[in-house]
């Protein structure tokens, strides 16, 4: 299974500041933004490169540069805290917007924005989403950037759910998914345990929802998606 999960004590650190529940928005992007940094540097340690002449003050020496055009997609909203620390990676990376939202209930992905030209302009797609939870919005990201004709595909999220691995790793073995931690399931409203709570609230401030109101129970439906992934995982 092509998950790579950074060992870096850096990282490490880093997550469990960002995990905890009084880690204010500000801080909490800042970290977002820092784990990005770490786990895109290791998720694009394998980009072929070619090499080009530099002048040096002193003399002509052989130097090298990133051969494939580099797409980032964010999954909106939560993967837009990742874009920033990945364009200061590859600053000449071209970021591509889809949208699709999580059906509460279903936590089915919806697209409701897709403005990608006809051919791909790009060979190599970072998929930037914070958790990986149940895999349903980047398996469906997949198979857009595949069918737009992406040729290498990788998925950088913070936390993933062993759920979303598996469905992710099963609908596109080929996609190399790099994230900080597994953690260790889904509960019934299809967050990540012990994960960080709600990336995109966290990141924005937004916590007046219905979800985060005390009392919001899961919903039936809900709860039924997450007991069928997790019934998948211990097939
Ligand atoms: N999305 C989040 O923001 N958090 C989770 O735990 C799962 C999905």
């Amino acid at each position: 299974m092509p998950l790579h999960v950074s060992h870096h004590p850096l990282v490490a650190h880093k997550l469990a500041i960002l995990r905890d529940k009084t880690t204010e928005p500000k801080k909490f992007r800042e970290l977002v933004r820092e784990l990005t940094w770490l786990l895109g540097y290791e998720a694009m340690a394998d980009l072929a490169t070619r090499e080009r002449a530099v002048e040096t003050p002193l003399e002509t020496t052989p130097g090298a540069e990133v051969e494939p055009r580099v797409g980032l997609v964010p999954v909106l909203r939560a993967g837009l805290g990742m874009v920033e620390a990945m364009l200061e990676l590859i600053p000449t990376a071209e970021v591509w917007h889809i949208g699709l939202y999580r059906d509460e209930r279903t936590l089915k992905p919806v697209e409701y924005y897709n403005k990608l030209p006809d051919a791909a302009t790009v060979q190599v797609c970072l998929i930037l989403d914070p958790m990986l939870a149940t895999g349903g919005s980047s398996a469906a990201t997949v198979d857009i950037l595949k069918a737009w004709g992406a040729a290498r595909i990788k998925q950088v999220s913070l936390i993933a759910a062993p759920e979303g691995v598996q469905t992710l790793g099963y609908a596109h073995p080929d996609v190399d998914i790099h994230v900080a931690a597994l953690d260790s399931h889904l509960n019934e409203r299809g967050y990540i345990v012990p994960g960080l709570g709600d990336a995109g609230d966290r990141q924005f401030g937004t916590f007046a929802g219905p979800a985060s109101e005390p009392g919001h129970g899961p919903d039936d439906e809900t709860a039924e998606v997450v007991r069928r992934l997790q019934r998948d995982l211990d097939r």
